[in-house]
């Protein structure tokens, strides 16, 4: 067995190179998941960019569903769900590749993959995980995340929604508001965070959604914003929902833990979410930069252009290389923790938890670059980057929403 590093122990311990992973070490499975999901990006999603500027949520539903049938929502999730069961490289590869064209389905897949499905694959029961998480896999269902609340944004655990427990203790009674809620419009299932009497830390709960049958659950209407236009987002009124006992999530008052180790493991994979878009506008700055003539030369011949793309290549090349190195340790780390007595839930969730110090610096860092890389195709386009013609505003309005 190589000799990982352990989460924080770059800074001081000593690393060979050998033990460094980076995408050079892909499988040939790894290879050919990367082929696919960029193949189905550049036919499905690159091609018809536009049309997610315009608040086309339904076209963003339609690709989560053609996504679901390709398999790309359920790489993570194990194969007794049927899922894909692969590794934690696997599943931040795919989010890596199909996050590039539009922050609005990288958005859309995140809240979905993520905090949507990984709150009950992590912590369900049996008979939970089978009900749910097969069709959450398969893109029949999308899931959705009910933390933040209009008083409660980065205190998430200051939540006022309140969930009641009936008299014959069979059900809960949800009321409360929650707020910027990705996918609402067209999930299934939600996660959702309450408190039940007056508990120091909130509680999950299961919710099943159908709109024809609203069990007291209302959505506003979609948000206008910066960026990630055709991503779903609204609030969500609970009034009197009813939810079975048996729709907690793991125990009463665990939900602020559940909620912070989904968004723990997010952070690594938000940064990978970023990667693509960075290579998808260098490649689009570079080639405008060898058709754009100015003074009778090509601009990217200008020192001034040639330095913007080498930083932003530089900085793609680091947030890759780092994403892809910790990626590789957590995997290690979980597969050493399964082969000693962790069940494959405990280990992933300890394992992300031991790496958060990098999961974090990967998160600001990745984000920070991809505005700045954004920025800068602008910048190269010139006029015409300011324009919705080009890719480059959108780009750059998308990229804003990764920093918050
Ligand atoms: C497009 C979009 C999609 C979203 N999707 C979801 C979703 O699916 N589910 C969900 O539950 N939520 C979602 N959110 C909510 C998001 O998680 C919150 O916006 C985020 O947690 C920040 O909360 P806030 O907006 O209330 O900001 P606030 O918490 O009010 O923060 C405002 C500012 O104060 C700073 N600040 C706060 N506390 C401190 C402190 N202790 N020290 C220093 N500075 C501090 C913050 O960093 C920030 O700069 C989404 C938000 C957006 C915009």
């Amino acid at each position: 067995m190589e000799n990982i590093t352990r989460g924080g122990q770059f800074l001081v311990k000593e690393t060979a190179c050998e033990d460094v992973f980076s995408p050079e070490d892909f499988s040939e499975e790894q290879q050919m998941m990367a082929e696919a999901v960029t193949d189905f990006v550049d036919r499905e999603i690159w091609a018809h960019k536009p049309r997610f500027e315009t608040k086309d949520f339904a076209f963003t539903e339609e690709i989560m569903r053609k996504a679901g049938e390709l398999g790309f929502l359920s790489v993570a999730v194990p194969e007794q769900y049927e899922g894909m069961g692969m590794g934690f490289v696997s599943t931040v590869l795919v989010c890596d590749r199909i996050s590039g064209a539009t922050g609005s389905v990288a958005t859309a897949f995140g809240a979905h993959t993520g905090i949507g499905t990984m709150p009950i694959t992590l912590y369900g029961t049996e008979e939970q995980k089978q009900k749910y998480v097969p069709k959450l896999a398969s893109g029949e269902w999308f899931g959705a995340y009910c933390l933040t609340e209009p008083g409660a944004g980065s205190d998430a655990n200051s939540g006022k929604t309140k969930a009641v427990l009936s008299e014959d203790g069979s059900y809960y009674k949800i009321s409360g508001q929650k707020m910027w809620i990705s996918n609402a419009g067209f999930c299934n299932v939600m996660i959702v965070f309450a408190r039940i009497e007056e508990d120091k830390n909130i509680t999950g709960f299961i919710v099943p959604f159908d709109p024809e049958n609203p069990n007291g659950i209302t959505l506003g209407e979609e948000e206008h914003k910066l960026g990630i236009r055709s991503s779903s987002t609204r609030q969500v009124f609970f009034n009197d929902t009813v939810v079975p006992v048996e729709n907690m999530l793991s125990e009463r008052g665990n939900g602020f833990k559940i909620a912070m180790n989904a968004l723990n493991v997010g952070r690594i994979k938000l940064a990978a979410a970023c990667l693509d878009a960075q290579r998808r506008v260098i490649s689009e700055s570079i080639k405008y930069a060898n058709e754009r003539v100015q003074f009778k030369t090509p601009i990217s011949s200008f020192g001034a252009i040639k330095k913007k793309l080498a930083d932003m290549a530089t900085n793609c090349y680091a947030g890759e290389s780092g994403t892809y190195r910790a990626s590789r340790d957590i995997e290690r780390r979980i597969q050493i923790r399964e082969t000693e007595g962790n069940s494959h839930q405990e280990a992933e969730l300890k394992g992300v938890e031991e790496y958060a110090i990098e999961c974090a610096m990967l998160k600001v860092a990745v984000s920070e670059h991809t505005q700045d890389c954004t920025d800068e195709g602008i910048q190269i386009f010139g006029g015409m980057g300011f324009s919705e013609e080009t890719p480059m505003e959108s780009a750059w309005r998308d990229a804003r929403i990764s920093r918050i």
